[in-house]
Protein backbone atom coordinates (compact mmCIF):
# COMPACT_ATOMS: atom_id res chain seq x y z
CA UNK A 1 0.00 0.00 0.00
CA UNK A 2 1.29 3.33 -0.82
CA UNK A 3 1.50 4.88 2.23
CA UNK A 4 1.64 9.09 2.08
CA UNK A 5 -0.57 10.72 -0.42
CA UNK A 6 0.36 14.27 -1.14
CA UNK A 7 -2.22 16.52 -2.45
CA UNK A 8 -1.75 19.98 -3.99
CA UNK A 9 -4.45 22.49 -3.27
CA UNK A 10 -7.03 22.07 -0.85
CA UNK A 11 -10.01 23.78 -3.21
CA UNK A 12 -13.37 21.69 -3.16
CA UNK A 13 -11.75 18.70 -4.83
CA UNK A 14 -8.80 18.08 -2.93
CA UNK A 15 -10.29 18.70 0.51
CA UNK A 16 -12.90 16.04 -0.48
CA UNK A 17 -10.42 14.02 -1.82
CA UNK A 18 -8.41 13.64 0.93
CA UNK A 19 -11.50 12.67 3.06
CA UNK A 20 -11.93 9.86 0.40
CA UNK A 21 -8.04 8.55 0.97
CA UNK A 22 -8.46 9.14 4.72
CA UNK A 23 -11.19 6.48 4.65
CA UNK A 24 -9.16 4.52 3.18
CA UNK A 25 -6.70 4.86 5.93
CA UNK A 26 -4.12 6.42 3.75
CA UNK A 27 -1.78 9.25 5.21
CA UNK A 28 -2.87 12.27 3.68
CA UNK A 29 -1.52 15.35 3.24
CA UNK A 30 -2.88 18.01 2.31
CA UNK A 31 -0.87 22.15 1.24
CA UNK A 32 -2.63 24.91 0.34
CA UNK A 33 -1.99 28.16 -0.92
CA UNK A 34 -4.19 30.40 0.89
CA UNK A 35 -4.99 30.86 4.28
CA UNK A 36 -7.28 28.50 6.34
CA UNK A 37 -10.83 29.43 4.58
CA UNK A 38 -12.23 28.54 8.30
CA UNK A 39 -10.38 31.76 9.54
CA UNK A 40 -12.71 34.26 8.34
CA UNK A 41 -12.17 35.50 4.48
CA UNK A 42 -13.25 32.57 2.43
CA UNK A 43 -14.16 34.32 -1.04
CA UNK A 44 -11.09 33.99 -1.86
CA UNK A 45 -12.05 36.42 -5.00
CA UNK A 46 -14.08 33.77 -6.98
CA UNK A 47 -17.61 33.66 -7.61
CA UNK A 48 -19.75 32.99 -4.22
CA UNK A 49 -22.42 30.38 -5.17
CA UNK A 50 -22.27 27.67 -7.35
CA UNK A 51 -25.05 25.12 -8.86
CA UNK A 52 -24.68 21.44 -7.02
CA UNK A 53 -26.05 18.98 -8.64
CA UNK A 54 -27.19 15.05 -8.65
CA UNK A 55 -23.18 14.12 -9.44
CA UNK A 56 -21.94 16.43 -6.54
CA UNK A 57 -24.33 15.59 -4.21
CA UNK A 58 -24.00 11.24 -4.59
CA UNK A 59 -20.01 12.76 -3.83
CA UNK A 60 -20.71 14.19 -1.01
CA UNK A 61 -22.91 11.67 -0.17
CA UNK A 62 -20.36 9.24 0.52
CA UNK A 63 -18.65 11.30 3.28
CA UNK A 64 -22.31 11.92 4.84
CA UNK A 65 -22.04 15.71 4.04
CA UNK A 66 -24.94 15.80 1.57
CA UNK A 67 -27.68 16.59 3.85
CA UNK A 68 -25.94 19.15 5.68
CA UNK A 69 -25.05 20.83 2.39
CA UNK A 70 -28.68 20.86 1.18
CA UNK A 71 -29.42 22.12 4.89
CA UNK A 72 -27.24 25.50 3.18
CA UNK A 73 -28.41 25.38 -0.11
CA UNK A 74 -31.40 26.87 -2.27
CA UNK A 75 -33.22 24.63 -4.81
CA UNK A 76 -33.29 26.24 -7.97
CA UNK A 77 -36.56 24.39 -9.31
CA UNK A 78 -36.10 25.87 -12.88
CA UNK A 79 -34.87 29.19 -15.17
CA UNK A 80 -36.85 32.45 -14.12
CA UNK A 81 -36.41 34.06 -18.13
CA UNK A 82 -37.07 38.11 -17.77
CA UNK A 83 -37.60 39.47 -21.09
CA UNK A 84 -36.14 43.10 -21.98
CA UNK A 85 -39.53 44.23 -21.39
CA UNK A 86 -39.05 42.62 -17.59
CA UNK A 87 -41.81 40.23 -18.31
CA UNK A 88 -41.35 36.75 -16.36
CA UNK A 89 -41.56 33.63 -17.74
CA UNK A 90 -40.60 30.27 -15.58
CA UNK A 91 -38.95 27.23 -17.02
CA UNK A 92 -38.81 24.31 -14.97
CA UNK A 93 -35.53 22.25 -14.97
CA UNK A 94 -36.78 18.61 -15.00
CA UNK A 95 -39.85 17.25 -12.85
CA UNK A 96 -41.43 18.70 -10.39
CA UNK A 97 -39.22 17.67 -7.72
CA UNK A 98 -36.08 18.00 -9.37
CA UNK A 99 -33.95 21.08 -8.67
CA UNK A 100 -30.40 22.77 -8.87
CA UNK A 101 -28.87 23.89 -5.47
CA UNK A 102 -27.50 27.28 -4.78
CA UNK A 103 -24.65 27.08 -2.27
CA UNK A 104 -22.10 28.98 -0.91
CA UNK A 105 -18.82 28.17 -1.94
CA UNK A 106 -16.86 29.40 0.67
CA UNK A 107 -18.99 27.10 3.25
CA UNK A 108 -18.92 24.07 0.89
CA UNK A 109 -15.23 24.00 1.22
CA UNK A 110 -15.38 24.90 5.12
CA UNK A 111 -17.47 22.35 5.14
CA UNK A 112 -15.26 19.70 3.66
CA UNK A 113 -12.18 20.82 5.30
CA UNK A 114 -13.72 20.96 8.91
CA UNK A 115 -14.81 17.08 8.26
CA UNK A 116 -11.37 16.47 6.87
CA UNK A 117 -9.92 18.10 10.46
CA UNK A 118 -11.77 15.44 11.55
CA UNK A 119 -9.48 12.57 10.86
CA UNK A 120 -6.56 12.12 12.13
CA UNK A 121 -4.35 10.68 9.07
CA UNK A 122 -5.33 13.80 7.02
CA UNK A 123 -2.45 16.46 7.87
CA UNK A 124 -3.19 19.97 6.32
CA UNK A 125 -0.72 23.03 5.61
CA UNK A 126 -1.87 26.52 4.36
CA UNK A 127 0.06 29.12 3.25
CA UNK A 128 2.03 26.65 1.09
CA UNK A 129 2.24 27.48 -2.53
CA UNK A 130 3.31 24.87 -4.91
CA UNK A 131 6.59 25.88 -6.85
CA UNK A 132 8.06 23.35 -8.24
CA UNK A 133 6.59 19.68 -9.17
CA UNK A 134 9.75 17.36 -9.60
CA UNK A 135 7.80 14.52 -11.35
CA UNK A 136 10.28 12.16 -12.07
CA UNK A 137 11.38 11.91 -8.03
CA UNK A 138 8.20 12.27 -6.34
CA UNK A 139 8.62 15.39 -5.04
CA UNK A 140 7.31 18.60 -4.74
CA UNK A 141 8.38 21.96 -3.39
CA UNK A 142 6.59 24.51 -1.84
CA UNK A 143 7.17 28.24 -0.41
CA UNK A 144 5.13 28.95 3.07
CA UNK A 145 4.75 32.69 4.12
CA UNK A 146 8.11 32.57 6.06
CA UNK A 147 9.67 32.63 2.23
CA UNK A 148 11.17 28.91 3.13
CA UNK A 149 11.18 26.72 0.50
CA UNK A 150 9.99 23.29 1.54
CA UNK A 151 10.35 19.78 -0.26
CA UNK A 152 7.74 17.42 0.82
CA UNK A 153 7.89 13.77 -0.94
CA UNK A 154 4.96 11.25 -1.39
CA UNK A 155 4.39 8.34 -2.92
CA UNK A 156 1.55 9.49 -4.78
CA UNK A 157 0.73 12.91 -5.51
CA UNK A 158 -2.98 14.25 -6.42
CA UNK A 159 -3.12 17.68 -8.13
CA UNK A 160 -5.74 19.18 -7.15
CA UNK A 161 -4.86 23.01 -7.61
CA UNK A 162 -7.20 24.32 -9.63
CA UNK A 163 -7.62 25.81 -13.72
CA UNK A 164 -3.51 26.94 -13.56
CA UNK A 165 -2.41 24.25 -11.84
CA UNK A 166 1.32 24.15 -10.93
CA UNK A 167 1.49 20.34 -11.21
CA UNK A 168 0.02 20.68 -14.47
CA UNK A 169 2.25 23.11 -16.20
CA UNK A 170 5.33 20.62 -14.63
CA UNK A 171 3.02 17.97 -17.24
CA UNK A 172 3.37 19.56 -20.20
CA UNK A 173 7.14 19.99 -20.27
CA UNK A 174 6.80 16.27 -21.02
CA UNK A 175 7.16 15.49 -24.67
CA UNK A 176 3.65 14.03 -26.33
CA UNK A 177 2.01 15.94 -23.71
CA UNK A 178 -1.26 17.54 -25.27
CA UNK A 179 -2.82 20.92 -23.80
CA UNK A 180 -5.13 23.74 -25.06
CA UNK A 181 -6.24 26.52 -23.32
CA UNK A 182 -9.00 28.63 -25.38
CA UNK A 183 -10.66 31.94 -23.67
CA UNK A 184 -13.99 33.05 -24.53
CA UNK A 185 -14.42 35.96 -26.31
CA UNK A 186 -16.66 37.17 -23.31
CA UNK A 187 -15.60 38.09 -19.57
CA UNK A 188 -17.70 38.27 -16.22
CA UNK A 189 -18.32 40.54 -13.81
CA UNK A 190 -19.93 40.06 -10.68
CA UNK A 191 -22.82 42.16 -9.28
CA UNK A 192 -25.06 41.73 -6.54
CA UNK A 193 -29.27 42.14 -6.40
CA UNK A 194 -29.93 42.89 -2.53
CA UNK A 195 -32.77 42.11 -0.15
CA UNK A 196 -35.51 43.82 1.01
CA UNK A 197 -35.12 46.08 3.78
CA UNK A 198 -36.54 43.06 6.07
CA UNK A 199 -34.16 40.55 4.33
CA UNK A 200 -36.73 38.67 2.23
CA UNK A 201 -36.24 38.12 -1.28
CA UNK A 202 -36.60 40.52 -3.76
CA UNK A 203 -37.38 38.19 -6.96
CA UNK A 204 -38.63 34.43 -6.36
CA UNK A 205 -36.29 32.59 -4.64
CA UNK A 206 -35.89 29.19 -5.98
CA UNK A 207 -35.00 29.45 -9.58
CA UNK A 208 -32.02 30.74 -11.46
CA UNK A 209 -32.53 34.35 -12.93
CA UNK A 210 -31.55 34.57 -16.47
CA UNK A 211 -31.73 37.60 -18.41
CA UNK A 212 -31.13 36.34 -21.73
CA UNK A 213 -29.66 39.30 -24.67
CA UNK A 214 -28.52 37.30 -27.73
CA UNK A 215 -25.09 37.89 -27.65
CA UNK A 216 -25.05 38.25 -23.81
CA UNK A 217 -26.44 38.11 -20.89
CA UNK A 218 -27.05 38.32 -16.98
CA UNK A 219 -27.61 35.60 -14.21
CA UNK A 220 -28.61 35.78 -10.69
CA UNK A 221 -28.46 32.82 -7.94
CA UNK A 222 -29.77 33.41 -4.31
CA UNK A 223 -28.13 33.36 -1.53
CA UNK A 224 -29.78 32.26 1.96
CA UNK A 225 -29.41 36.07 3.30
CA UNK A 226 -31.90 36.79 0.69
CA UNK A 227 -29.30 38.55 -1.61
CA UNK A 228 -28.41 37.35 -5.27
CA UNK A 229 -24.82 37.08 -6.91
CA UNK A 230 -25.25 37.91 -10.34
CA UNK A 231 -23.12 37.71 -12.93
CA UNK A 232 -23.27 39.86 -15.94
CA UNK A 233 -21.35 37.74 -19.30
CA UNK A 234 -20.45 40.34 -21.68
CA UNK A 235 -17.78 40.49 -24.78
CA UNK A 236 -14.76 41.87 -24.20
CA UNK A 237 -15.09 44.07 -27.80
CA UNK A 238 -17.63 45.11 -29.82
CA UNK A 239 -20.75 47.37 -30.06
CA UNK A 240 -22.15 46.18 -26.69
CA UNK A 241 -19.26 45.25 -24.47
CA UNK A 242 -16.94 46.29 -21.88
CA UNK A 243 -15.14 48.13 -23.64
CA UNK A 244 -17.83 50.66 -24.38
CA UNK A 245 -18.58 50.62 -20.68
CA UNK A 246 -16.27 53.24 -18.77
CA UNK A 247 -18.65 56.24 -17.48
CA UNK A 248 -21.06 56.18 -14.74
CA UNK A 249 -23.27 57.24 -18.01
CA UNK A 250 -22.10 54.25 -20.07
CA UNK A 251 -22.91 52.50 -17.11
CA UNK A 252 -26.12 53.18 -16.71
CA UNK A 253 -27.93 53.46 -20.02
CA UNK A 254 -26.68 50.31 -20.79
CA UNK A 255 -28.21 48.35 -17.59
CA UNK A 256 -31.77 51.15 -18.69
CA UNK A 257 -31.81 49.38 -22.35
CA UNK A 258 -31.13 45.88 -21.00
CA UNK A 259 -31.55 45.18 -17.40
CA UNK A 260 -34.17 47.73 -16.42
CA UNK A 261 -36.28 45.59 -14.03
CA UNK A 262 -33.24 44.70 -12.26
CA UNK A 263 -31.73 48.24 -11.94
CA UNK A 264 -33.99 48.98 -8.48
CA UNK A 265 -33.24 45.83 -7.00
CA UNK A 266 -29.17 46.96 -7.28
CA UNK A 267 -28.09 50.14 -5.64
CA UNK A 268 -24.43 49.54 -5.04
CA UNK A 269 -24.44 48.79 -8.94
CA UNK A 270 -21.99 51.69 -10.07
CA UNK A 271 -19.89 50.71 -7.30
CA UNK A 272 -19.74 47.24 -7.70
CA UNK A 273 -19.30 47.44 -11.95
CA UNK A 274 -16.34 49.26 -11.26
CA UNK A 275 -14.97 47.92 -8.52
CA UNK A 276 -15.55 44.34 -9.40
CA UNK A 277 -12.66 42.98 -11.99
CA UNK A 278 -13.73 41.32 -15.03
CA UNK A 279 -13.25 37.59 -14.76
CA UNK A 280 -12.10 35.31 -17.83
CA UNK A 281 -13.87 32.05 -18.99
CA UNK A 282 -11.01 29.71 -19.77
CA UNK A 283 -11.66 25.81 -20.84
CA UNK A 284 -8.69 23.64 -20.75
CA UNK A 285 -7.86 20.35 -22.19
CA UNK A 286 -4.98 18.02 -21.45
CA UNK A 287 -3.90 14.64 -21.34
CA UNK A 288 -2.30 12.37 -19.91
CA UNK A 289 -3.65 13.32 -16.81
CA UNK A 290 -0.84 10.79 -14.90
CA UNK A 291 3.12 11.17 -15.18
CA UNK A 292 4.84 8.46 -12.93
CA UNK A 293 3.10 8.79 -9.49
CA UNK A 294 1.34 12.49 -10.05
CA UNK A 295 -2.25 12.11 -11.52
CA UNK A 296 -4.50 15.56 -12.31
CA UNK A 297 -8.21 15.85 -10.28
CA UNK A 298 -10.94 18.57 -10.70
CA UNK A 299 -10.21 21.81 -12.82
CA UNK A 300 -6.24 21.35 -12.65
CA UNK A 301 -6.95 18.15 -15.59
CA UNK A 302 -10.38 20.13 -17.39
CA UNK A 303 -11.28 23.93 -16.46
CA UNK A 304 -15.00 24.12 -17.98
CA UNK A 305 -17.14 27.42 -18.56
CA UNK A 306 -19.43 27.84 -16.01
CA UNK A 307 -22.74 28.09 -18.32
CA UNK A 308 -23.89 23.94 -17.14
CA UNK A 309 -23.01 24.68 -13.59
CA UNK A 310 -20.79 21.63 -13.39
CA UNK A 311 -17.20 22.07 -13.03
CA UNK A 312 -17.42 21.22 -9.25
CA UNK A 313 -19.79 18.66 -9.86
CA UNK A 314 -17.79 17.11 -12.55
CA UNK A 315 -14.68 17.60 -10.16
CA UNK A 316 -16.35 15.72 -6.97
CA UNK A 317 -17.44 13.01 -9.80
CA UNK A 318 -13.31 12.81 -10.35
CA UNK A 319 -12.99 11.69 -7.01
CA UNK A 320 -15.56 9.43 -6.58
CA UNK A 321 -14.09 7.58 -9.92
CA UNK A 322 -11.02 7.69 -8.36
CA UNK A 323 -11.87 5.96 -5.37
CA UNK A 324 -13.96 3.66 -7.05
CA UNK A 325 -10.91 2.53 -8.68
CA UNK A 326 -9.01 2.13 -5.63
CA UNK A 327 -11.55 -0.24 -4.55
CA UNK A 328 -10.91 -2.07 -7.78
CA UNK A 329 -7.42 -2.10 -8.38
CA UNK A 330 -6.10 -2.55 -4.12
CA UNK A 331 -2.31 -1.00 -4.02
CA UNK A 332 -1.52 -0.94 -8.05
CA UNK A 333 -1.38 2.47 -8.25
CA UNK A 334 -0.06 2.89 -11.81
CA UNK A 335 -3.34 0.58 -12.82
CA UNK A 336 -5.38 3.14 -10.28
CA UNK A 337 -3.96 6.10 -12.01
CA UNK A 338 -4.11 5.11 -15.51
CA UNK A 339 -7.64 3.34 -15.44
CA UNK A 340 -8.81 6.30 -13.47
CA UNK A 341 -7.68 8.80 -16.55
CA UNK A 342 -8.96 7.03 -18.86
CA UNK A 343 -12.49 6.64 -17.18
CA UNK A 344 -12.79 10.20 -16.92
CA UNK A 345 -10.88 11.78 -19.87
CA UNK A 346 -13.83 11.37 -22.59
CA UNK A 347 -16.15 12.41 -19.93
CA UNK A 348 -14.42 15.51 -18.97
CA UNK A 349 -14.49 16.42 -23.22
CA UNK A 350 -18.02 16.24 -23.03
CA UNK A 351 -18.90 18.12 -20.78
CA UNK A 352 -16.31 20.37 -21.80
CA UNK A 353 -18.55 20.69 -25.20
CA UNK A 354 -21.85 20.79 -23.39
CA UNK A 355 -20.86 23.78 -21.49
CA UNK A 356 -19.84 25.58 -24.24
CA UNK A 357 -23.24 24.68 -26.35
CA UNK A 358 -24.75 25.65 -22.84
CA UNK A 359 -23.80 29.15 -23.34
CA UNK A 360 -25.93 29.56 -26.63
CA UNK A 361 -28.99 28.37 -25.20
CA UNK A 362 -28.87 30.25 -21.52
CA UNK A 363 -27.68 33.76 -23.69
CA UNK A 364 -30.16 33.27 -26.66
CA UNK A 365 -32.31 30.46 -26.98
CA UNK A 366 -33.99 30.59 -23.83
CA UNK A 367 -35.91 33.36 -25.07
CA UNK A 368 -36.74 32.02 -28.54
CA UNK A 369 -40.18 30.84 -28.97
CA UNK A 370 -39.32 27.55 -31.15
CA UNK A 371 -36.93 26.61 -28.40
CA UNK A 372 -39.49 27.25 -25.46
CA UNK A 373 -42.11 25.13 -27.47
CA UNK A 374 -39.13 22.13 -27.84
CA UNK A 375 -38.55 22.73 -23.54
CA UNK A 376 -42.07 22.60 -23.44
CA UNK A 377 -43.07 18.94 -25.38
CA UNK A 378 -39.83 17.65 -23.62
CA UNK A 379 -41.18 18.83 -20.16
CA UNK A 380 -44.31 16.39 -20.89
CA UNK A 381 -42.45 13.59 -21.96
CA UNK A 382 -40.36 13.81 -18.49
CA UNK A 383 -42.96 13.92 -16.69
CA UNK A 384 -45.93 11.47 -18.50
CA UNK A 385 -42.51 8.94 -19.16
CA UNK A 386 -40.10 8.98 -16.62
CA UNK A 387 -36.61 7.29 -17.08
CA UNK A 388 -37.73 6.40 -20.65
CA UNK A 389 -37.30 9.92 -22.53
CA UNK A 390 -34.34 11.96 -20.78
CA UNK A 391 -33.33 14.96 -21.86
CA UNK A 392 -30.15 16.11 -22.23
CA UNK A 393 -30.18 18.40 -19.09
CA UNK A 394 -31.39 15.96 -16.91
CA UNK A 395 -28.75 13.25 -17.69
CA UNK A 396 -26.21 16.27 -16.79
CA UNK A 397 -27.67 17.31 -14.33
CA UNK A 398 -30.10 14.87 -12.28
CA UNK A 399 -27.98 11.85 -12.78
CA UNK A 400 -24.85 10.33 -12.88
CA UNK A 401 -24.98 8.62 -16.56
CA UNK A 402 -21.56 9.58 -18.47
CA UNK A 403 -21.68 12.57 -19.99
CA UNK A 404 -20.24 11.45 -22.88
CA UNK A 405 -23.85 9.82 -23.41
CA UNK A 406 -25.58 12.88 -22.50
CA UNK A 407 -23.77 14.61 -25.37
CA UNK A 408 -24.53 12.26 -27.76
CA UNK A 409 -28.16 11.56 -26.42
CA UNK A 410 -28.76 15.60 -27.34
CA UNK A 411 -28.78 15.09 -31.15
CA UNK A 412 -31.27 11.65 -30.82
CA UNK A 413 -33.49 13.91 -28.83
CA UNK A 414 -33.70 16.64 -31.09
CA UNK A 415 -34.77 14.04 -33.75
CA UNK A 416 -37.25 12.68 -31.69
CA UNK A 417 -38.82 16.18 -30.61
CA UNK A 418 -39.08 16.29 -34.88
CA UNK A 419 -40.71 13.12 -35.29
CA UNK A 420 -43.29 14.02 -32.28
CA UNK A 421 -44.06 17.32 -34.47
CA UNK A 422 -43.97 16.14 -37.62
CA UNK A 423 -46.29 13.43 -37.16
CA UNK A 424 -48.79 15.96 -35.33
CA UNK A 425 -47.95 13.97 -31.71
CA UNK A 426 -47.47 17.28 -29.90
CA UNK A 427 -50.41 17.69 -28.24
CA UNK A 428 -50.65 14.01 -27.52
CA UNK A 429 -48.01 13.02 -25.41
CA UNK A 430 -50.43 11.65 -22.66
CA UNK A 431 -51.77 8.95 -25.16
CA UNK A 432 -49.40 6.26 -24.06
CA UNK A 433 -50.37 3.79 -27.20
CA UNK A 434 -49.10 6.23 -29.20
CA UNK A 435 -46.38 7.21 -27.86
CA UNK A 436 -44.31 4.65 -26.40
CA UNK A 437 -44.25 2.00 -29.07
CA UNK A 438 -42.16 5.50 -30.88
CA UNK A 439 -39.70 5.40 -27.59
CA UNK A 440 -38.96 1.91 -27.33
CA UNK A 441 -38.34 2.07 -30.99
CA UNK A 442 -36.62 5.40 -30.65
CA UNK A 443 -34.41 4.78 -27.85
CA UNK A 444 -33.71 0.87 -27.69
C1 LIG B 1 -17.87 32.09 -12.50
C2 LIG B 1 -17.86 30.64 -12.18
C3 LIG B 1 -19.03 30.02 -11.83
C4 LIG B 1 -19.04 28.65 -11.57
N1 LIG B 1 -20.22 28.05 -11.28
C5 LIG B 1 -20.26 26.73 -11.05
C6 LIG B 1 -21.48 26.09 -10.73
O1 LIG B 1 -22.52 26.73 -10.64
N2 LIG B 1 -21.46 24.75 -10.51
C7 LIG B 1 -20.32 24.01 -10.62
O2 LIG B 1 -20.39 22.79 -10.45
N3 LIG B 1 -19.14 24.59 -10.91
C8 LIG B 1 -19.08 25.92 -11.13
N4 LIG B 1 -17.89 26.53 -11.40
C9 LIG B 1 -16.67 25.70 -11.49
C10 LIG B 1 -16.06 25.42 -10.12
O3 LIG B 1 -15.75 26.62 -9.48
C11 LIG B 1 -14.78 24.60 -10.30
O4 LIG B 1 -14.99 23.56 -11.19
C12 LIG B 1 -14.31 24.03 -8.97
O5 LIG B 1 -13.98 25.07 -8.10
C13 LIG B 1 -13.11 23.11 -9.18
O6 LIG B 1 -12.62 22.69 -7.95
P1 LIG B 1 -11.06 22.40 -7.79
O7 LIG B 1 -10.89 22.01 -6.38
O8 LIG B 1 -10.62 21.50 -8.85
O9 LIG B 1 -10.37 23.82 -8.06
P2 LIG B 1 -10.45 25.12 -7.17
O10 LIG B 1 -11.75 25.25 -6.52
O11 LIG B 1 -9.97 26.23 -8.04
O12 LIG B 1 -9.38 24.86 -6.01
C14 LIG B 1 -8.00 24.84 -6.27
C15 LIG B 1 -7.29 25.08 -4.96
O13 LIG B 1 -5.90 24.94 -5.15
C16 LIG B 1 -5.23 26.04 -4.57
N5 LIG B 1 -3.98 26.25 -5.33
C17 LIG B 1 -3.86 26.77 -6.57
N6 LIG B 1 -2.58 26.77 -6.96
C18 LIG B 1 -1.89 26.22 -5.93
C19 LIG B 1 -0.51 25.95 -5.72
N7 LIG B 1 0.41 26.26 -6.66
N8 LIG B 1 -0.13 25.38 -4.56
C20 LIG B 1 -1.04 25.07 -3.60
N9 LIG B 1 -2.38 25.32 -3.74
C21 LIG B 1 -2.78 25.87 -4.90
C22 LIG B 1 -6.21 27.19 -4.67
O14 LIG B 1 -5.93 28.21 -3.72
C23 LIG B 1 -7.53 26.49 -4.41
O15 LIG B 1 -7.84 26.42 -3.05
C24 LIG B 1 -17.85 27.90 -11.65
C25 LIG B 1 -16.64 28.53 -11.98
C26 LIG B 1 -16.65 29.88 -12.25
C27 LIG B 1 -15.35 30.54 -12.61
Amino acid sequence: MAEKLVLVGGGLSGSLMSIYLAKRGYDVHLYERRDDMRKGDYQGGRSINLSLSTRGLNALAKVGLADDILKIGIPMYGRMMHSIEGELKFQPYGRDDQAINSVSRGELNIKLLQLADEYPNIHMYFNHRCTHMDLDNNVATFQNREDQHIKVEGDVFLATDGAFSAVRDAMIRNPRHDFSQTYESHGYKELEIVPNADGSFQMEEQALHIWPRSSFMMIALPNPGGNYTCTLFLPYEGEVSFEHLNTDEEIMNFFETYFKDAIPMMPNLLEDFKNNPIAHLVTTRTYPWVKNKSALVGDAAHALVPFYGQGMNCSFEDCVVLDQCIEEYGADWDRILDVYQKRRKPNADAIADLAIQNFVEMRDLVGDEEFLRRKGLEKQLIDHYPGEYKSQYERVTFTNDDYKEALMAGEKNQQFLNLLIENGLENQIDQENKIRPLLNEWFN
